[in-house]
């Protein structure tokens, strides 16, 4: 499953994690710290909204 900022579009994918900001690749949203913020605008996590409409089956 894929998150996204509903401010500035940043995506959150499961399959390749944040590696960036300490997030492995494969870590499940819900296993993300609730503190976590939108590593571009700081949107709060529980703003980030499910990418319904691109849904990947691999
Ligand atoms: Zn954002």
């Amino acid at each position: 499953m894929k998150y996204v900022c509903p401010i500035c579009g940043y995506v959150y994918d499961e399959k390749e994690g944040d590696p960036d900001n300490g997030i492995e690749p494969g870590t499940l949203w819900e296993d993300i710290p609730d503190d976590f913020e939108c590593p571009l605008c700081g949107v709060a996590k529980d703003e980030f909204e499910e990418d319904t409409e691109s849904e990947e089956e691999e």
